[in-house]
């Protein structure tokens, strides 16, 4: 066996019900399949029966990666030993589908990395700590509605599936899971600088209890200060809304006014 890791976020999945069921989710046929952190392989295993030609497998532990190489041979070229944060995806065919009971310490990180190929990766079947789950298919007005919640949902539609309680994993971690599905939507661009989007989200949750005039203060300009986004706060607005204030914002550099 493996012994469990904790600077790796180990926890391995006991139940192999869970499991079935977590592959299960992916939707996609004939996508490249990339499965985050194997560890000793739970999932895996049902990916193979379903999967195996397109499947990859990125671990960043060299113990699993040797386990899983001993106890599936059939894998053999398709386990990689690297760090996901730092794989560069485009060496695979698109669309790409990601499954994976992810490391819960490094999962919003994770998350910007798939946003780094929201054109490739077509969806997500992942299992994260329950509340981040919830925060990422949060919708605006929530309390939990945050900067990954806009970024993501920009490009993909999120469901939340089940929840997963600590009992079934080893060693059981202190927070509850759950598993959720990304697809990727109809989107192929933003209708303003995806960039400057994206800096103003952040900047706009960074501060959240605040109003975007204070939040976003190095951006207003008075030529625009009196529009009504200005009196809310981040995390009242939609995709849509944070869309309309970049080009707001842009618009009024653009024109130069201060
Ligand atoms: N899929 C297994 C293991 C889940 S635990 C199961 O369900 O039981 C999370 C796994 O992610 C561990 O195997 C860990 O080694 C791996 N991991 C942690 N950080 C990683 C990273 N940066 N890149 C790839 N894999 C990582």
């Amino acid at each position: 066996m493996v012994r469990p890791k904790k600077h790796l976020g180990q926890h391995f999945l006991t139940d192999q019900n869970i499991a079935r069921k977590i592959v299960g989710l992916i939707s996609t046929s004939n996508a490249t399949v990339i499965e985050i952190g194997a560890g000793t392989g739970v999932l895996t295993k049902f990916l193979i029966e379903d999967q195996l030609e397109k499947l990859h497998i990125i671990e960043i532990d060299e113990e699993s990666v040797d386990y899983l190489h001993a106890n599936f041979p059939e894998l053999a070229s398709k386990i990689s030993l690297e760090d996901f944060l730092k794989s560069d995806l485009s060496v695979f065919q698109a669309p790409i589908t990601i499954i994976g009971n992810f490391p819960y310490n490094i999962s919003s990180q994770i998350f910007f990395q798939v946003l780094n190929y929201k054109h490739e990766v077509n969806e997500v079947v992942c299992m994260i700590q329950k509340e981040v789950a919830e925060r990422l298919a949060s919708s605006p007005g929530n309390k939990t509605y945050g900067i990954l919640s806009v970024l993501l949902q920009a490009w993909y539609s999120i469901e939340y599936q089940f929840t997963v309680g600590e009992k079934v994993f080893n060693p059981p971690p202190k927070v509850k899971s759950a598993v959720i599905r990304l697809k990727r939507n109809e989107t192929d661009h933003l209708d303003c600088n995806e960039k400057l989007f994206q800096q103003i989200v952040k900047k706009g949750f960074n501060q959240r209890r605040k109003t975007l005039r204070n939040a976003l203060r190095e951006y207003v300009t008075p030529s625009i200060i009196e529009n009504d986004f200005f009196n809310k706060r981040a995390e009242q607005l939609s995709v849509s809304d944070f869309v309309s204030l970049t080009n707001l914002i842009e618009s009024s550099k653009n024109t130069g006014i201060l």
